[in-house]
């Protein structure tokens, strides 16, 4: 770290994205300044508002006021929880960045954890939820993607879906450079680390409020993770097609056989409809697995910023 640069670079950055946490803000904030003050490491937090329609605005404002490691970014609408992150990665000054949710189920505490362990060597360091306070239908969700995305990155974590996690500066930019407009930031920074380590954090339910996550959002979020590190899926899908039109193939010979030997029969018919709707079924997931690979060329090309900030606060604009 440059010398003369510390008074104006923290070391370590923590982005957080928050969309109507007024209820958690001024604990996550309180509990947060805390363990970082008595650490070892020049810090800031950047709250980034996707578009918050209850008082949180306001509050972080005050917190902004009060505590000069807070900046501020606030987006025209909401975006999602990457995208504010991403927000948050554009803005950071750290040499080390940390993510954590707002709603307290990522304890504060546990970030000092994490910076040493990258400290160890690691470009990007991940936390799995120990004993994970979320319902069996969020968890499930949660384990397909760890291994569906731990196959496609090429690199095994236990848990995708944690964002209490922490990374290099440089596997950052890497990210911010990479302007993808699916955004799965935990399978993109493994794309450009070199070494992910990983540890246990304490996971908490929910301390207030409501998940921001909703079955479809959360299918939407796969459905982008699945397709946007890969053509594999298609792949598959194509290699299927092949295998089902052999198969289609032999049964036809049979029942071409079966007709020369047993006669003609009608018995046959409800299997054939059922085949069927194997096949059509099969069809529909291609052109959709295609629609989806298109509608991803579109917006590539279409070239729309992935989001419009709409104010932002630093601690030396003294606003
Ligand atoms: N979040 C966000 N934008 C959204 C949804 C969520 O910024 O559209 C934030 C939210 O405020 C929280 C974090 O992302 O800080 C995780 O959200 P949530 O707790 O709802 O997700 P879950 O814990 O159910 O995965
Ligand atoms: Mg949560």
């Amino acid at each position: 770290m440059p010398p003369a640069a510390t008074e104006n670079q923290p070391y370590l950055s923590v982005v957080i994205p928050v969309f109507n946490e007024e209820d958690n803000l001024t604990e996550l904030h309180a509990r947060l300044s805390l363990t970082l003050n008595a650490s070892p490491w020049d810090w800031e937090v950047v709250y980034v508002d996707d578009g918050s329609k209850d008082t949180s605005w306001e509050l972080l404002c005050r917190i902004h006021t009060q505590d000069p490691h807070v900046r501020l970014v606030r987006f025209n609408r909401n975006y999602g929880q990457h995208m504010a992150i991403f927000a948050g990665f554009e803005t950071v000054r750290g040499k080390v960045v940390v993510t954590l949710d707002a709603d307290l189920q990522n304890p504060p505490e546990e970030v000092p954890k994490l910076v040493n362990k990258l400290e160890e060597g690691f470009d990007v360091v991940s936390g799995w939820r120990q004993n994970r306070h979320d319902s069996v239908l969020r968890k499930i969700p949660t384990w397909l993607v760890a291994k569906m995305t731990s196959r496609v990155v090429g690199v095994h974590l236990r848990d995708y879906g944690c964002m209490l996690r922490a990374y290099r500066i440089e596997v950052v930019q890497a990210m911010c450079a990479s302007q993808e407009t699916s955004s799965y930031i935990p399978a993109l920074a493994n794309l450009y680390a070199a070494s992910v380590g990983e540890i246990p954090v304490a996971h908490a339910e929910r301390a207030a409020g409501q998940s921001k996550y909703s079955i479809f959002k959360l299918i939407k979020l796969n459905f982008d993770l699945m397709t946007g590190f890969s053509v594999l899926p298609i792949q598959m899908v194509s290699v299927l097609g092949v295998l089902i039109a052999l198969m289609g193939l032999a049964f036809g010979l049979f029942l071409f056989v079966r007709r020369l030997v047993v006669g003609p029969e009608v018995g046959g018919v409800f299997t054939l409809f059922a085949i069927l709707f194997v096949f059509v079924g099969l069809q529909i997931l291609v052109v959709g697995l295609m629609g989806e690979y298109l509608g991803r060329i579109y917006r590539e090309v279409r070239r729309r910023p992935r989001f419009v900030i709409r104010e932002t606060r630093d601690p030396e604009a003294g606003s």
